[in-house]
Formats: structure tokens, sequence, C-alpha cells
């Protein structure tokens, strides 16, 4: 398969310290691919900024302007303590969002056949008007926004398996049947942002679009595994989509340190087998994914070379 990957020196100059979500997230990502030869095998894309105008499909020009603004004052934080910003923090989220928009294109245009993103900062918890949870612009909802508003796509699914979660992505969508969130993420009583309930199925004209599946702390692939092809797949199989996104966030292994489900890089590897064949079944095969989290180094390069290599397999 031609698979894009899309990533940009841009995302290292977001400098956040020693937080937990560092540039050292993408240098670990790239150096596995490169040591196992993946890397090369991938069509490289370096991505684009997005404009302010694309930005703005959903966000409002206060946050954008807050954004560039803190960038530029030498601001240590936007909103809350953990969206921690430096200089280059506009450029690197305008950077991700373009990169996104970009890869959507692409691959709905079929001169890729899919695509993965390895941008920083994430996206999931941004609301239209706030950064939040180390979000400051939306990257996957612009994408399902360009992608309905702009390409004449119909039924597009984002699927959110970061452990967090994305609501954001769940705010813009759920009085829209045209976009079907769908998220399994830990407890929300036990985990940020606390959202993400059961009772959460959308509202008006996107009542039955919005779809969360909390699952307890501790839970293993086994159980994660069951729970997905009983409570989820027949939805996205009934859902039809034209378009598959994932919000492709690897907190929920049993390595990282900022939640406490259990799953190891078998559960990625399905998840990504499952999503490609819904793709393939209904979507023309068009699948796009991109990093929301995923903490602990050696995890994450190895879920995400896992996920990369289910993407590129020829099947
Ligand atoms: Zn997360």
């Amino acid at each position: 398969m031609n698979t894009g990957f899309y990533t940009n020196p841009i995302y290292l100059e977001h400098d956040t310290g020693s937080h937990p979500e560092n540039a050292n997230r993408l240098r670990a990502i790239q150096e596995k691919l490169e040591s196992e030869g993946l890397l090369e095998r991938l069509i490289l894309q370096s991505g684009r900024s997005a404009t302010s105008q694309e930005i703005k499909l959903l966000h409002s020009e206060k946050l954008i302007s807050a954004v560039e603004a803190a960038a530029e004052s030498g601001a240590r934080t936007l909103h809350t303590p953990d969206c921690i910003i430096s200089a280059q923090t506009f450029n690197a989220a305008a950077h991700a969002v373009g990169s996104v928009l970009d890869g959507v294109i692409e691959v709905a245009e079929r001169r890729l056949d899919n695509a993965f993103c390895a941008v920083r900062p994430p996206g999931h918890h941004a609301e239209n008007d706030s950064a939040m949870g180390f979000c400051f612009f939306n990257n996957i909802a612009l994408a399902a926004e360009f992608l309905t508003r702009e390409m004449g796509f119909k039924r597009v699914l984002i699927f959110d398996f970061d452990v967090h979660h994305g609501n954001g992505t769940q705010h813009f969508f759920e009085e829209r049947a045209d976009i079907f969130f769908a998220s399994i993420h830990q407890d929300p009583r036990t985990s940020f942002p606390g959202t993400g309930f059961a009772h959460e199925r959308g509202s008006g004209g996107g009542a039955g679009f919005t779809l969360n599946v909390p699952v307890p702390p501790g839970m293993g692939d086994e159980e994660y595994l069951q729970i997905f092809y009983d409570q989820v797949q027949p939805k996205l199989e009934e859902y039809k989509p034209d378009f598959v996104l994932v919000s492709a966030g690897f907190d929920a292994h049993r390595d990282d340190p900022l939640a406490s489900l259990n799953l190891t890089e078998r559960t990625f590897r399905e998840l990504t087998r499952e999503l490609k064949q819904l793709a393939e079944q209904y979507a023309g095969g068009r699948i796009m994914s991109l990093l929301e989290g995923g903490y602990d180094l050696n995890a994450l390069s190895s879920c995400v070379q896992e996920h990369l290599l289910i993407l590129h397999a020829e099947d």
C-alpha cells in the first residue's frame, strides 16, 4: 500500500520542557520506524501549514489569536496549566492542522492509499474557543469538517482509541449525523477529562451518532477487544462510513504513565486491522489516522510501528 507518513521538524519545536507530551515522542517514533526499516517503505510527507481560514472552519478567531499571541509573548501556558506553550507552538499547531488536511485530501483523491500523521501538539481535547489537555487546535475534527464541508463526504467516522475521551471532537459534532464519533476510553470518573459517559449519545439530528464506551481501569486486551467486537463494531458497520478517521492515541497501553488500562500492542494491531477492513468495505479503503496521546516512549513507538505495519500491508 502507498501509506503516507506525515511529519515535520516544526513539531519538535513545540517546546514543553519535561512535560510528558514532548518532542521526544516523535523522535522515538521516527527512530523506531527507521531502525525497523519501515520508514523507507512509507511515503514521507512534510505537510504544510494551515491558513487561519482553515482553522476557522471550527475554531473561534479568539482562540486562534490567543494561541498566536501567547506564543509570541513568551507565555508559558494558555488557558490551563497543562497547555504549555513556547515560541513555535502556534506554528507547530497550525502546521499539524495543515498536514492533516493535506493527508485527507491525498487519501480522498487516492494519491495515497492511507496515511498516518505523526503530528503534535495533539488535538482531540481542543474545543471551539479553548485549548485543553495539551491540545490547541482539534486536528481530527478539522479533518472531518473539511471532508464533509469541502469534499462532499456524507458519513465520516471518527474512531478514537486514545485512553482519554475526545471531548472536543464530540462537542463539535454531537448534533450531526454526517460525522459519527465513537470512542472507547477509561471510565471518566477515574480519568481526564471527566466526560464520555455512555449516556452521551448525541442530540437533535445527531442522536445516536455519538458512541461512548467507558471501560474500567485495569482492563486488558481480551476484555477490551470483546467490548469492541460486541458494542462498537456492529455500530460502525451499520453506519457504513465513506471515510474513516482515527484519533490514534496509544496511552491505553499498560506501560503508559498517564492512565490505568492494561493493553498491549495486540489490541492496537487488531483495532487497526478492523478499521482498515471497515474502510475497505465501505469507504474505498479511505482511512487516515493521526497521533493523539501515548507517553511511554517504548510503548508508543512500538504501537505506532504495529499500527503502520497493518496500514501498509497489502491484503
Ligand atoms: Zn490521551
